[in-house]
């Protein structure tokens, strides 16, 4: 049985008293069987780690390099993510992938490295609105996660989870239906197993990312292959933030 798991992407919002009071009201509302996660911008990471210390939160970095150490001026890697109280790195956002230009092979350098230096991962894939319309959500979505998960093995396979998020339907209001949603998680399931075998494909978390709020998470989050939320706006605010968490349980 896989547990739930929803998490707050902050992406480059709040400030760091903003941070830590958000952060605050995570920890202290009381969840049962839902894994919570958090994504803060990389300045209130730390604060962030301190405020949820001994927690059920989970705390992640928006992204990481794929190098180890050394001269990547502006770049933060794996290491000092885990060194400050990161578990988790959140890979291949489609903001990375569409506005920085981050490729698939790119991507899987950062996958392995975050996972290599003990981090697990949170890997995004997804179809833009013109893929989707060309009939392409498919292929993009299969080559975006067998790119970024190839060549791990089962023991870093289970400190993966993947979030399907269509591009479409990130900060945009426009959610994918339960019904469209559904279909791409049960075919990247399918594609998981068909890569990693049936037990890999059956254990990995995915999540549905795209304009979840309070009104359409539990109908999102009831579809079998739908295994929780990576929520971008609507996390910047408990009032929304804490419902969705509670509709995961
Ligand atoms: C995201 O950025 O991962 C996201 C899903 O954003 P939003 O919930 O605002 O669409």
């Amino acid at each position: 049985m896989r547990t739930p798991y929803v998490a707050g992407n902050w992406k480059m919002n709040l400030d760091r008293r903003a941070a830590r009071d958000l952060a605050v009201a995570v920890r202290d509302h009381a969840v049962s069987g839902v894994d919570v996660g958090l994504f803060p911008a990389l300045v209130h990471l730390d604060e962030v780690t301190r405020a949820t210390a001994g927690s059920h939160v989970r705390v992640g970095g928006q992204n990481c390099s794929d190098e180890q150490e050394g001269a990547f001026t502006g770049e933060v890697s794996a290491r000092m993510l885990k060194d400050i109280g990161a578990t988790v790195a959140l890979v291949g956002h489609s903001e990375r992938r569409h506005v920085y230009g981050e490729s698939d092979e790119f991507i899987a350098r950062k996958v392995r490295r975050a996972l290599e230096d003990g981090l697990e991962v949170m890997l995004c894939v997804g179809e833009t609105i013109e893929e989707r319309r060309d009939g392409r959500t498919e292929a993009v979505c299969q080559a975006q996660l067998t790119a970024g998960l190839e060549g791990l093995d089962h023991a870093a396979l289970a400190r993966v989870s993947v979030a399907y998020e269509p591009v479409w339907a990130i900060g945009t209001g426009e959610t994918a239906s339960p019904e469209q949603a559904g279909a791409v998680h049960s075919y990247l399931r399918g594609v998981l197993s068909g890569a990693f075998g049936d037990e890999v494909g059956a254990a990995m978390r995915i999540l549905y990312g795209g304009s979840v709020k309070p009104t359409n998470a539990a109908e999102l989050m009831a579809v079998p292959d739908i295994d929780g939320a990576l929520v971008g706006g609507a996390s910047l605010r408990p009032e929304l933030f804490l419902p969705i968490i509670d509709a995961a349980s």
